[in-house]
């Protein structure tokens, strides 16, 4: 095999769109922390160009010794180099329109946009990692590192551990791939990583462009603006552009983009403030494709009424929950599937179906059909009192009972997205949501929502 410095890109990955490879080396291996120290970029253009363009950065801290070390890169070298801030144009129009290709994309693209980030400007690309790329190409290759592939495919001959050197080695890879395995193997292996979203034809063609990275809420609307669907996502790119993306389209995906005339997307600095927004959102506008709709809208809760004796249980929607969450049992997604959940657990328990209201007596102290085989204690005829069988009642439903509220007025939750410098504040006060200072009426899945994350991040959780 002979070696190759041709670092040609195979005409059919260039009818995809413009590609920047890109390295960088830095001071650590920290995005949000640690700085980036040289940067080197080949833009290949349509027509098969390349632009190239290099540069030592200053990082504005110390590089530490074993970083000089493995990297090569001292603190004289960057001395006098110029700041991100000098060269983000210039690294801006590099990437600019183009997929970001890296060898551990994931690596770079993040030091990338941290160092925009910290000059208050904001990067978002497309995502192509070549370790992905290769190890979709060759599966059963031992290892898919730079130094790995360079043996493998005889790519000796870059100036390895420099930015430019492994830039080279990168481009220098799909080449090789390509006359080894075929450009449209190629082409179609980068297509499915890339998740390349059809776009539907009544949108403008830069309308999947400036999605964030973030988490958030996302809205399709259809004709008159009316909302089709409403959904969340932890990665608002990823989500919103999987929709559209042909491998993964499911026939409601289809539906979707065949009525969708505009997207809108609301950031939330994480992914409970984006559930609780999504929430809300979905209850306020009734989008016509959330097929889970119908289902919150059954939503409810049983509760034990006060008095001591055996009257059955009552049945609550979301919206008939006062100000008392006490003996409140929930929540269950319908009253049919509620029903179902108690009769089981009777039986469990031997409770007494005339005391829960499955049956009602004849006659004074007749015995339930559960009594009369036997899997009743006998709240019916006297065999226990209706106190006992509360008791028992409530130990069965135990596990489902809205726990008492453990502030002792309103709780904030603060929830902060580091990366794209957002904290979003939100206040609670006996499971309801507060607005504006106003505790909003009680809502199945806000309490849901509140329960489980308590459950897991209380700590996140303080005294207003
Ligand atoms: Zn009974």
């Amino acid at each position: 095999m002979t070696e190759r410095l041709d670092i040609a890109l195979p005409e059919a990955l260039r009818t995809l769109g413009e590609f920047a490879f890109i390295d960088v080396e830095t001071t650590g291996a920290k995005p949000l922390e640690d700085r980036v120290t040289e940067i080197a970029i080949i833009r290949v253009h349509g027509d098969g160009s390349l632009t190239r363009w290099q540069s030592l950065i200053n990082p504005g801290v110390a590089i530490p010794a074993e970083i000089q070390a493995l990297t090569g890169i001292t603190n004289a070298m960057v001395r006098d180099a110029p700041s991100f801030f000098d060269v983000r144009d210039a690294v801006r129009q590099m990437l600019e329109g183009a997929v970001f290709v890296a060898h551990n994309a994931r690596f770079d693209y993040g030091f990338i946009k941290n160092e925009f980030r910290r000059i208050a400007e904001s990067f978002t690309a497309d995502v192509l990692c070549t370790v992905r790329l290769s190890r979709k190409l060759y599966p059963d290759a031992d290892g898919h590192g730079l130094d790995a592939l360079i043996d493998r495919h005889k790519l000796h001959g870059f100036d390895r551990h420099r930015a430019m050197g492994d830039t080279e080695a990168t481009v220098a890879f799909v080449g090789v791939a390509a006359d080894d395995v075929g450009e449209d193997v190629v082409k179609a292996a980068v297509k499915s990583l890339l998740k390349t979203p059809s776009l539907p034809a009544q949108l403008p063609v830069d309308a999947l462009k400036n999605i964030p990275d973030c988490s958030g809420v996302y809205l399709f609307y259809g004709v008159n603006d009316l909302p089709l669907y409403i959904g969340k996502a932890k990665h608002l790119r990823e989500r919103i552009r999987a929709h559209f993306s042909s491998d993964h389209m499911t026939p409601n995906d289809i539906r979707l983009s065949q009525e969708l005339t505009r997207i809108e997307w609301l950031p939330t600095a994480g992914e409970f403030s984006a559930l609780l927004l999504e929430a809300q959102l979905v209850k306020e506008r009734m989008p016509l494709h959330n097929v889970n709709l119908r289902r919150r809208d059954k939503l409810g809760f049983y509760r034990l009424p006060d008095d001591e004796t055996n009257a059955p249980m009552q049945w609550l929607s979301a919206a008939e929950i006062g100000e008392s969450h006490a003996d409140l049992y929930g929540p269950f997604s319908d009253k049919s599937s509620a029903k179902k959940w108690l009769m089981f657990a009777a039986r469990e328990h031997q409770l007494c179906d005339h005391a829960l209201g499955f049956s009602k007596p004849r006659s004074d102290a007749e015995p339930c059909f559960a009594r009369q085989v036997g899997r009743c204690y006998g709240a019916c005829d006297g065999g226990e009192t209706a106190a006992q069988h509360r008791a028992r009642l409530r130990a069965a439903l135990a596990h489902l009972a809205v726990p008492a509220w453990p502030f002792s007025g309103e709780a904030v939750f603060e929830e902060r997205d580091v990366a794209n410098d957002r904290c979003d504040v939100l206040v609670f006060d006996r499971w309801c949501a507060v607005s504006g200072g106003v505790r909003l009426p009680f809502d199945g899945d806000v309490y849901r929502l509140l329960k489980r994350t308590m459950g897991k991040t209380a700590n996140k959780f303080r005294e207003a």
